[in-house]
Parts: C-alpha cells; sequence; structure tokens
C-alpha cells in the first residue's frame, strides 16, 4: 500500500504525492561502485520515489544530486556524452532561422552544429567544456540559469536543455527562469528520458536514480508541466529505439518476463539479478527482443522523449 507523504512536488509544489517505491540507497551505492568505480560517501540509507498525484512527476528524496567528483567519474566513460544526441535533429526543427537560442547545460555546445539560428548561446558549469567551446567560437557563460534569467527577461526565440531537467532538484525554479528568459510565442524545448517507455521499467539502472537523477517524467507530467508554466505544448517527439539503447531494451524486457513468471512485485533495485546465473539467463534471453528488432522499422519508442512548449501571452 502506497504510503502518502507531506513532501512538496518540486513541481507544481503540491503537497498531494505518496511514496511508490522506498529503496536502499546502500544498495545504490554498491552498484555505482562496482558497475562505475564511483564512491558515493554521504551515510544516507534510504531514498524514496514519490508520485505527485497533481502533476503526476516522479521525484526522489532526498533529492541528493551529484557533485563535480561524481560527475568526472562519469565522464571518464566515452558513451556519457554523445557528441550527437538523437534530440538535436527533432529540436533543430522547431528553431526558427533568425532566432535567438540559449541552451542550458550546453556542453561544448555541440547543439550549434545543428541550427541556423540567430545567436546562439549556451550556459554550462564544466570548465573543460567551456574551454573546448571558445576554441570553436561558440559563446558559453558559467551561469545557472536562475542568474541568467535576471539580466536576460523576454530575450530569446528559443531556450532548450537537453537530458538536463531530470538532474536537477528545483525543476520548478529551473522552468520558472528558462520560461522567464522567453519572448512571447518564443519555444521551450526539454528532453528528459520518457520514463512513459522502457526506461521506466528498468531494474538496477542506477543512472535514473539519485545522485545522477532526482525526477522522472512521465508523458502525463510533460502534458501537466504546460498548464503550470502559462505554454502551449506544441509537440512530444519520441526517439526511436536506438543501437546503443537495443541491448538495455532487451535486457529489460527480459528482467519483466523473470519477474512475472516469479510473480515479484515490480522494484527499482532487485538483488536477484545481482547473481551471476540470474545474469547469465537475462543476457540470454534478451538476445530474443534484441534480434527481433534488428531492423529498424520494427522498433518501439526509445530513450528519450521531446517536449516543445510555446510561451503564452
Ligand atoms: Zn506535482
Amino acid at each position: 500500500m502506497a504510503k502518502d507523504s507531506k513532501t512538496c512536488c518540486p513541481l507544481c509544489g503540491h503537497e498531494d504525492n505518496y511514496i511508490a517505491e522506498a529503496l536502499s540507497f546502500a544498495a545504490i551505492k554498491k552498484i555505482y561502485r562496482k558497475q562505475f568505480k564511483i564512491i558515493i560517501d554521504d551515510g544516507l540509507d534510504e531514498i524514496a520515489l514519490h508520485v505527485c498525484r497533481n502533476c503526476g512527476l516522479k521525484f526522489y528524496t532526498p533529492a541528493l544530486t551529484g557533485g563535480e567528483r561524481f560527475y568526472e567519474g562519469l565522464q571518464k566513460y566515452d558513451w556519457y556524452y554523445m557528441a550527437d544526441k538523437a534530440e538535436y535533429k527533432t529540436a533543430a526543427g522547431f528553431v526558427p532561422p533568425a532566432g535567438d537560442v540559449l541552451e542550458i547545460g550546453a556542453g561544448r555546445g555541440l547543439f550549434r552544429r545543428h541550427i541556423n539560428c540567430g545567436s546562439y548561446t549556451g550556459l554550462e558549469f564544466s570548465a573543460h567544456a567551456i574551454e573546448m567551446a571558445k576554441r570553436d567560437n561558440v559563446l558559453i557563460y558559467d551561469q545557472n540559469i536562475g542568474e541568467h534569467a535576471d539580466s536576460n527577461g523576454g530575450r530569446y526565440d528559443v531556450v532548450c536543455a537537453f537530458q538536463v531537467l531530470e538532474h536537477v532538484a528545483d525543476a520548478r525554479e529551473f522552468l520558472s527562469s528558462a520560461v522567464k528568459c522567453l519572448k512571447t510565442g518564443g519555444r521551450l524545448i526539454i528532453s528528459v528520458p520518457n520514463e512513459s517507455g522502457f526506461t521506466g521499467c528498468e531494474t538496477n539502472n542506477v543512472l535514473n536514480m539519485p545522485p545522477h537523477h532526482v525526477t522522472r517524467w512521465t508523458d502525463t507530467c510533460l502534458i501537466n508541466m504546460a498548464g503550470l508554466f502559462n505554454l502551449k505544448l506544441v509537440a512530444l517527439d519520441y526517439e526511436t529505439l536506438s543501437d546503443m539503447h537495443l541491448r538495455p531494451y532487451g535486457i529489460c524486457m527480459a528482467q519483466d518476463a523473470i519477474k512475472k513468471i516469479l510473480g515479484m512485485k515490480k522494484s527499482q533495485i532487485d538483488r536477484l539479478f545481482f547473481f551471476f546465473p540470474v545474469r547469465l539467463l537475462v543476457r540470454v534471453l534478451a538476445m530474443i527482443p534484441m534480434s527481433g528488432l534488428r531492423e529498424a522499422g520494427m522498433r518501439p519508442r526509445g530513450h528519450s522523449v521531446t517536449a516543445v512548449y510555446e510561451k503564452l501571452p
């Protein structure tokens, strides 16, 4: 039975939410240590996943976000920063040719290469990424969106953030500042992992948990978000399952099938899949959906969803 919670939703501010699952943070830390060689040292024993009944956002408490050392640990892996994100192409179609564009969490500003626009400005904290952007003559500020919005209200035709929002503890403040930077009729483009797709059903995927992700975004939540920030939803665009996510998809299906056969309840962390013989079985079973989806035309929705909104008067 889900427990009610007095914690406020970080998106809509309502108290009306319930705890969908309490998770052992010790187990999460153990996976980070074994899988990514990242030590998380904070003394927390348990975290909880809440679901807001008002807006549909799923959020973790405490909203523990990763520090510099945590992200340095992940950046050692080539796959962590993809040069070409699938959503760049989708988003580029919503950028007007002479528009002024702001990207939050811009990295080295690679999205700039995908668009024709009047001007491009990025916000980024990584000194290394800012240095690389400088070499490419891309304008990047070491600022958060709140600071930038203070002196740039109503300036941009497009404000975008790709795979950033799910890392942010105060989603309401982040989005309010992003919308503040837009002209009336300007477009907010947000891409996040698609909680309504296979990503929302994965087991032991700690990258979708704190301190990496602190919120999870369902279609319902992305639709409700429009009303919270005086926006009109223009499009929800779903990434098709990519080659790099074919294996996680197959594993997710295999784990789900095993859980159903054994009558196990859905849980984000499950020690059953730590055991070598079970892991081996999962790997073999995962080959079935993976081989059936080799043809691109057969593939379901993939990892991410891109939501496009317009700022109303
Ligand atoms: Zn809410």
